[in-house]
């Protein structure tokens, strides 16, 4: 089969390797009928995560139809169309137990880094019953592909979390697809929102699509506060800090963005204004509702979809990213 072969910094190929197999009862393998791409899948050819090993199959978000099953799958079948989470968990573990499914000890964020992932025409998805949702065959491919990752990260820590009785304004710091997707619930949610970012195209999308304002930096704003702030940036750019200059009394932070070093927090001035702050990884908990919201076309992630490419074009729809005009990239194979 054909796969998205990371080789080494810099270096990566849409190369002939061998098909999946079934290694441990719980498995399934899905053929992938289209994936996508998400910063994590960027990071190692960047140079910036040298956790991932060479010869590694990228990716952790696909679309596809089960072609096998191992001895104790059950619930699933050869032929069933599924999504497939971005987060493996065993539901054995105390992690899961706990519904901390991120931090399953036997699975986790394992699929395009520890274990090959979705950019292929196969892959092998470790305790598949858990891991996947079962879709049918009328949605589309670009919706329900966001379910992998961008849906449920938005949902789970941004609308699972907030009192929408309390938040009737919200300030995106972040013009990505993370971004896009806090967006669209929230404004599904009757929340005015303002957008910050840095490309015009985005922006302009954002605001054909009701948001309130946009900004490309806190400066320009004149000292607006928000009931809440959703930081989707990280990488350390100053993101954090400026989320909480634009938080308001009683207000609630909320950072999806990834860091890698510490970052400053104005506890001296927060401390008055009784804020909230929420962080954390997804936990792929809420597929079902979120399929349900695609299926009442309550929303619509295909919206969160610049451009879809061929199986041709594995390599261009990879280096598409450094267009900074686009949000989520598809494959349709
Ligand atoms: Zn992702
Ligand atoms: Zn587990």
């Amino acid at each position: 089969m054909k796969a998205l072969v990371y080789r080494k910094k810099g270096e990566i190929e849409w190369a002939e390797v061998a098909n999946p197999e079934i290694i441990n009862p719980t498995d399934i393998i899905v053929k992938v009928e289209g994936f996508t791409f998400s910063h994590a899948d960027y990071r190692p050819y960047l140079g910036e995560d040298d956790s991932v090993k060479a010869n590694t199959i990228m990716g952790h978000e696909a679309v596809g139809v089960i072609s096998a099953v191992g001895n104790a799958v059950t619930t699933l079948k050869i032929g069933d169309r599924v999504a497939v989470g971005c987060i493996i968990h065993c539901n054995n573990c105390s992690d899961c137990a706990s519904q901390n499914y991120a931090n399953c000890q036997n699975g986790g964020f394992i699929l395009g880094t520890s274990e090959n992932g979705t950019h292929a025409e196969y892959v092998r998805v470790p305790y598949g019953e858990n891991s996947v949702i079962k879709i049918p065959t009328n949605l589309a491919l670009e919706d329900v592909v966001m379910l992998s990752d961008v849906l449920p990260t938005a949902y789970e820590n941004v609308i699972k979390k907030v009192d929408f009785t309390k938040v009737k304004t919200a300030a995106i710091i972040g013009d990505g697809p993370i971004g896009l997707s806090t967006f669209l619930f929230l404004i599904n949610n009757k929340v005015k929102v303002d957008i910050y970012g840095h490309h015009q195209v985005k922006l302009d999308f954002f605001k054909a699509n009701g948001a309130y304002e946009t900004f490309t930096t806190i400066d320009e704003t004149n000292q607006k506060k928000y009931d809440l702030v959703v930081e989707c940036v990280g990488n350390d750019r100053g993101t954090f800090e400026a989320a909480q200059q634009l938080l308001g009394f009683n207000g609630m932070l909320i950072t999806i963005g990834v860091f890698k070093n510490p970052v400053k927090f104005f506890l001296n001035e927060l401390w008055y204004q009784n804020i909230t702050i929420h962080t954390g990884i997804l936990n792929v908990y809420t597929l079902p509702e979120l399929l349900a919201k695609i299926e009442s076309q309550e929303i619509a992630p295909h919206k969160i979809v610049s451009q879809v490419y061929g199986k041709d074009d594995v390599l261009t729809a990879y280096h598409a990213f450094k267009n900074k005009d686009l949000f989520k990239i598809v494959v349709k194979l």
